[in-house]
């Protein structure tokens, strides 16, 4: 994780494993905020963008992974006996952080929360990223997609605004390499005439689709691109 020397002040946050009932104690951050442009993920930028280590806890006893461990919905201690739940907890070729993630995103997909499940996964690509692991952050882009569509079969969106979630499936599809069924997302919102953010963010979409770009884009980018060109 990197800090900044303003930023290395951290807190302590020692609570009781809601699930084994054990004493564990977690970094906590000092609090920050995004003070750029998001990407086209919502990923937000620094100094927010670095704390992601600490959204997600594990408990260290029982592998236990949420962002207060301290709380538990019920049916969460079962999810966490699952066998797959099991394996991701410490699955090779994942980071550390990122196996976390996927943990909690287990138990919200167990207990019947698609859209939370879909952005705990969607962060366990941003820790692969950081790490340059790209195909462990194919993979968890291809689940995240996978509960989208999920969450909307459900009537669950991940974000409110009008256009978001397609916005999302977009990016997602595109950064997994997936061009031809995220262009045609991004065709279908922009035949709907979508308000001006989100034309612009699938304009550009289309844009790094027809240059197989897979890297990561802010929402700045998409702003710059709705001005009209000069001639
Ligand atoms: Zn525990």
């Amino acid at each position: 994780m990197q800090f900044s020397p303003s930023m290395t002040r951290l807190r302590y946050l020692t609570t009781t494993c809601a699930v084994c009932g054990e004493s564990c104690r977690f970094t906590i951050p000092p609090g920050a905020v995004s003070a750029g442009s998001r990407d086209l993920d919502t990923r937000p930028a620094e100094p927010l963008r670095s704390t992601i280590y600490a959204w997600v806890k594990r408990c260290p006893s029982c592998g236990y992974c949420a962002p207060d461990p301290g709380k538990a919905l019920a049916g969460a201690a079962d999810a966490v006996r699952l066998p797959r739940y099991r394996w991701q907890l410490d699955a090779r070729g994942f980071p550390d952080i990122a196996n976390t993630f996927l943990c909690w995103s287990i138990i919200q997909e167990d207990l019947g929360a698609p859209a939370q499940a879909a952005w705990a996964s969607l962060h366990a690509a941003w820790v692969c990223d950081d790490e340059g692991e790209d195909v462990p952050a194919r993979v968890c882009r291809r689940r995240a997609a996978d509960l989208l569509q999920r969450a909307r079969e459900q009537d669950e969106r991940l974000a409110p605004l009008e256009g978001a979630d397609e916005a999302l499936l977009v990016d997602l599809l595109r950064r997994t390499g997936r061009f031809r069924e995220a262009r045609a997302v991004a065709a279908r919102v922009l035949d709907q005439d979508p308000q001006p953010l989100i034309a612009g963010i699938m304009r550009l979409q289309v844009r790094l689709i027809a240059a197989s770009d897979r890297g990561a884009h802010t929402v700045a980018e998409a702003r710059r691109s709705r001005q009209p060109t000069p001639l």
